[in-house]
């Protein structure tokens, strides 16, 4: 194997280990942002359920039609359409050796599948990091936020683009996701305290929880994700 330099030492903690890293937390905590981060650094693959959805919707499969309706109104969808889709992506050869989650496991049943899957392929104990931010912040990025088609996340409060409604990167128009008005928004905030909630005592009492700030700025929230990675142990 070739010699590894000291950036890639720095960003080696996680590196080729066989462990699956999981962003928990609400709509609007930052899971996206923070994952295509982690994807960078650690040369994992970004998994978005949230994004597999809305390609599956672009690209009107039979699987998009049925999402679409329940995501426009905030609602999840069933577990056993997520984790067919689910299964499919990281059969793939990019996740042989792990990969990072945003937006999944978002149910008790979602997460024993995953450990399961897990399990199979004899990977080390997920790294779940649950991103808490106070309820009053959420709103606010989420009725601010923009996205681009390949994904870049700004937010027109705290985080614009450089040309107002174009991203810096590709140049492409700037969206407003339909789920990210006010009330749909409610439904999210509802569904999630409902369902998605009940995962951080799941993985508290497995060990496996670790707990991020999220609320100050990108950059600050990615620094101490860096150092729980680079620290993480080796799968036992
Ligand atoms: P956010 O986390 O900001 O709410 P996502 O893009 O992750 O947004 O998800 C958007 C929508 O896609 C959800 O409101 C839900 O309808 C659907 N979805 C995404 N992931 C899952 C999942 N794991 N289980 C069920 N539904 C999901």
């Amino acid at each position: 194997m070739a010699a590894v330099t000291a950036d890639q030492a720095g960003a080696g903690g996680l590196q080729g280990l066989g462990r699956a890293v999981i962003l928990l937390g609400p709509p609007g905590a930052g899971k996206g942002t923070q994952a295509q981060r982690i994807a960078q650094r650690y040369r994992l693959p970004h998994l978005s359920t949230g994004d597999m959805f809305r390609d599956n919707i672009n690209c009107d499969t039979a699987l998009g039609r049925r999402a679409k309706p329940l995501m426009e109104r905030g609602e999840l969808v069933p577990d056993e359409i997520v984790l067919g889709m689910v299964e499919d992506r990281i059969a793939q050869s990019d996740c042989e050796n792990g990969f990072v989650f945003d937006g999944f496991p978002r149910t008790l049943a979602q997460a024993g599948d995953l450990e399961r899957i897990c399990r199979q392929r004899k990977f080390g104990g997920s790294i779940v990091l649950h991103l808490v931010v106070q309820p009053e912040l959420l709103m606010r990025r989420l009725t601010g936020r923009r996205i681009c088609k390949s994904g870049h996340i700004y937010n027109i409060y705290d985080r614009p683009p450089k040309r107002e409604g174009i991203c810096d990167f590709d140049g492409t128009e700037l969206i407003h996701r339909p789920d990210d008005s006010e009330a749909v928004i409610r439904e999210r905030l509802l569904a999630y305290d409902a369902q998605t909630l009940p995962l951080v005592d799941y993985y508290r009492s497995r060990g496996l929880l670790r707990s991020v700030d999220a609320m100050p700025d990108a950059d600050t929230v990615a620094e101490a994700i860096r150092k729980i990675l680079d620290g993480a142990e080796a799968p036992q």
